[in-house]
């Protein structure tokens, strides 16, 4: 193995940065290789287009013959790329994207062959979908779901495939997805945050949610990676010593970007230009070998699609540059983990940011509405937020003194506590018009147009307002953020039409909208004071705090799934349509199976490597010692001896004990593992591995990472950390 480790690092001494094409102008690949807007009205007839936007704009069904004229429109623009197959591309539950390819070869009755591609082969198509997640909700006797085009998002051309994405259901028409209930989450938000805006402007006939993502990645040079095991079965380092320089000085942040890192990402700008994806900015992160880039925002369910697509991207070129890409969370004990914040905010079709404070009171009354609200929805339904964003790996990032705790809480900085303390203060009922005034002219007119204040931006909170959007945090980077935009669209959702029936119901009672609007945000101010925190939210003291407020803590993946099991949590999905409770039952049970599963893929790999590895490693290094013991003993006389051989006899004892202390560690690791896989329930089971599991983990790898400080370095079998995050 230590061969290994050698061998990979003289490649990597040897790597050159990979040239690559850049063109005058990135903007000129533009959708290159996507069936966009434009290019859709080059291809269609304008009735066929039309039909597009229709269902883009308003969720219209497109008709069997414009399917028709679409797929052979699609297939024309997909042939003169080049494509020779199709294929509906799905996110299931499995957490990466899924295709089955088809060839648009087909042979004709007279013998011969034709590119073929109609309507019903665009609309629908049938992996077998027996071996993706399915949380008991398909027997396996009709193991099968279908695949059905979604016309919101824009088709693409990746190599020589014609990519069309879609949606992944199952025969008895439940969700098998991410996309599904995201798109049912953007209706529902639509529908209540047009009826809430249209009291500040008639005009508004649709609302977009948006979504600008910032994913942070590491990158490890692929021969190095090809040496740990670990990387390669879980995607983390389960063992490893901190190097003696970590992230402490933060010189990787602010440094240039090395040239071999540069090179990668000028390809992975260029492969997303050409597929629409609006990457604007790169940069270093805190860890070394960490980065991060991030598009322009988009509509969120494009840009969800664009996430999902830039991860396999990004794998992809990574591959011709010599890199493996980490998008796990904590691929690294002891520096900064990897997140994907999430920012999030809603606009109008007539082109106004819901979340952006504006030039005159009434625009103003607008922001804050749409902004007490989100502060509500969060209030009220924090925790389902919390298991949005739930996952094994992303448990080792939250709460840990560099990401978000797993409290759910909201930032929103000095300016706007101001403001809410002012509107607290507002009078019940009928205000008099002096109080009209003032409110209009010294609270809500006082608030600035830009509120992007860089000074006033809190770090640790994990959901943060930031000047005209709210950015969720806590999001891991490996997760689909579909999940985390569909609880948030339905929590708002919900929370807007409630807000809208108290506010019509005020206005009957014989209140003015204004007055109406005023009160029900002031009585929300009160009742949702909790949920606000603008300390350090990484310190001991906002534990105790929040333990205080009664906010709920949930640090492990099994405490965060029970919520989705609460009443009240499944009813805000099943009332706005998002999710059935089968379906919500169904996507539980998948969520709690993965991280199971995933836990136990860990403890068996830690498992070999510490017996296989590590051991046998440690018992040749301790041969030596007791080889030059020997000969010590052969050369000196007792006294002599007794003072030349202490150290090496000590350290023999050392490695003995730490031998001894692994192999007990891992036999109770085997044994807790097979006690927890035995288990039937799968709450259960998940608890016994996050409790009875996880913790051996920490205790093995105490013993191994004292047996790399202590054995030879020649012989030490996994590359080290320093090697794996400082070689370039
Ligand atoms: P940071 O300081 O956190 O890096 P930036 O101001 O650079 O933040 O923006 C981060 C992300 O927020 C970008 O991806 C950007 O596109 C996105 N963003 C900006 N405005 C909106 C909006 N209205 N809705 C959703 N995302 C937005
Ligand atoms: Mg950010």
């Amino acid at each position: 193995m230590s061969q290994l480790r050698f061998n990979a690092l003289k490649e990597v001494f040897r790597r050159e940065p990979v040239k690559v094409e850049i063109p005058e102008r990135l903007s000129r690949l533009y959708n290159q290789n996507v069936f966009s807007d434009e290019t859709m009205k080059e291809y269609m007839t304008k009735s066929a287009y039309n039909y597009i936007k229709a269902a883009k704009l308003r969720g219209e069904k497109i008709p069997r013959e414009i399917a028709d004229q679409v797929a052979s429109a699609m297939k024309e623009w997909a042939l003169s790329k080049g494509a020779t197959h199709y294929t509906h591309w799905f996110q299931p539950l499995t957490g990466s994207t899924a295709e089955k390819h088809d060839a648009f070869f087909s042979t004709t009755e007279e013998g011969g062959a034709i590119e073929q591609f109609n309507g019903s082969m665009l609309v629908q198509q049938e992996p077998d979908a027996s071996s993706f997640p399915n949380g008991g909700i398909r027997n396996t006797f009709e193991a099968r779901g279908y695949t059905a085009w979604d016309p919101t998002s824009a088709a693409f051309v990746i190599d020589t495939t014609l990519c069309i994405p879609s949606v992944f259901i199952s025969y008895t028409g439940d969700t098998l997805d991410y996309k599904t209930p995201l798109l049912r989450a953007l209706q529902s938000i639509d529908d209540s945050a047009t009826e809430v805006a249209k009291y500040f402007d008639r005009n508004v006939t649709k609302v977009q949610s948006t979504l600008g993502w910032e994913q942070e990645y590491f990158l490890v040079d692929s021969a190095l990676f090809n040496t740990r095991p670990d990387l390669q079965l879980t995607g983390r380092t389960i063992l490893g010593h901190s190097p003696a320089k970590g992230q402490q000085l933060e010189d990787h942040y602010f440094g240039s970007i090395p040239l071999r890192i540069l090179r990668f990402m000028q390809d992975l700008e260029v492969e997303c230009m050409k597929l629409g994806i609006p990457i604007k900015t790169r940069h270093n992160e805190v860890a070394p070998n960490q980065f991060e880039c991030a598009p322009i925002f988009e509509e969120a369910n494009q840009a969800v699609d664009h996430n999902s697509l830039l991860m396999d991207l990004m794998t992809r070129v990574a591959r011709r540059h010599n890199f493996k890409v980490l998008l796990h969370e904590k691929p690294f004990q002891g520096v900064n983990g990897s997140g994907k914040h999430n920012n999030w905010s809603l606009s109008t079709d007539t082109g106004e940011n819901l979340l952006s404070p504006g030039k005159n009171p009434k625009k103003n009354l607008q922001f804050l509405t749409f902004f007490i609200n989100t502060i509500k929805a969060v209030h009220d339904y924090g925790d389902i937020l919390r298991s949005a964003i739930a996952s094994a790996s992303n448990d080792h990032r939250l709460g840990a003194n560099e990401a978000p705790p797993a409290i759910i809480s909201i930032f929103i900085g000095s300016q706007l506590s101001g403001v809410l303390d002012e509107l607290e203060k507002v009078t019940e009922g009928k205000l008099s018009p002096d109080e009209k005034t003032d409110l209009k002219l010294n609270i809500v007119g006082k608030i600035p147009e830009i509120l992007l204040d860089n000074t006033d931006r809190n770090r640790t909170s994990p959901f943060a307002f930031t000047g005209n959007k709210f950015e969720f945090r806590a999001v891991g980077s490996s997760a689909n953020c579909a999940e985390a935009m569909m609880v948030i669209n339905t929590i708002v959702s919900h929370q807007l039409k409630l807000f809208k029936k108290e506010v019509d119901g005020l206005i009957e009672s014989g209140l003015q909208k204004d007055e109406a609007i005023f009160n029900v945000l002031r009585d929300y101010i009160k009742t949702s004071r909790k949920i606000l925190f603008e300390g350090d939210g990484y310190s001991k003291d906002w534990e105790k705090e929040a333990a205080k407020r009664k906010l709920r803590n949930l640090k492990t993946t099994p405490e965060a799934l029970k919520i989705e099991k609460e009443q009240k949590f499944k009813d805000v999905f099943i009332q706005n349509a998002v999710l059935s409770e089968v379906e919500i039952e169904a996507r539980n049970e998948i969520k709690l199976e993965k991280y199971s599963t995933l836990i136990d893929i860990e403890a068996q790999v830690l498992a070999d490597l510490a017996r296989n590895h590590i051991i046998p490693t440690a018992v040749i290094y301790q041969n030596k010692l007791i080889e030059n013991v020997k000969g010590l003993k052969d050369i000196f006389g007792a006294k002599e001896f007794q003072e030349l051989a202490k150290e090496q006899i000590d350290l023999i004892k050392t490695i003995s004990q730490r031998i001894s202390s692994i192999k007990v560690a891992v036999d109770q690791l085997n044994s807790e593992k097979d006690k927890s896989h035995a288990i039937e329930d799968s709450q259960k089971r998940a608890e016994a591995y996050s409790n009875k599991v996880k913790p051996l983990f920490d205790v093995i790898r105490q013993d191994v990472d004292e047996l790399e400080m202590l054995v030879d370095d020649e012989i030490w079998p996994l590359t080290k950390y320093r090697e794996l995050l400082f070689t370039k």
